[in-house]
């Protein structure tokens, strides 16, 4: 598990963490909220075909449900609140969750990409 050195970009971790181009780490990966940019405004890599499929989805709709569902019951246990509380908190938060989730494991899954596209080019 080497990383072979001699990489000027950002690791997979940090272009993930950022949000932003695996090749310069500078570039905004993301147009909107979930859409990738057609190419890195500072570098000038093509994003377009960066594919990172819809196998993501269920380790979030997995990880996120439990997250959810036991922040649910904490606070119906600590603080009791009646029904409607819970149905006005949890909806939002849980879009909240599924797109700030969605947009870092989409920017890894690109990161990861671009890495091993990177280090199959260069032998
Ligand atoms: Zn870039």
């Amino acid at each position: 598990m080497s990383d072979s050195g001699a990489s000027a970009g950002p690791t997979v971790a940090r272009a993930a963490l950022g949000c932003v181009c695996p090749r310069c780490g500078q570039g905004k990966l993301f147009a909107g909220l979930l859409a990738f940019r057609p190419a890195c405004a500072v570098c000038g890599l093509d994003f377009s075909g960066m594919d990172t499929g819809d196998g993501f989805a269920v380790p979030i709709l997995i990880v996120l449900g439990a997250i959810v569902v036991g922040a649910a019951f904490w606070v119906d246990t600590k603080f009791s609140p009646p029904l409607w509380v819970h149905a006005i908190i949890w909806p939002p938060v849980t879009c909240v969750l599924v797109v700030l989730m969605t947009r870092y494991i989409k920017s890894f899954l690109a990161a990861q990409q671009y890495s091993t596209r990177r280090s199959e080019m260069s032998g």
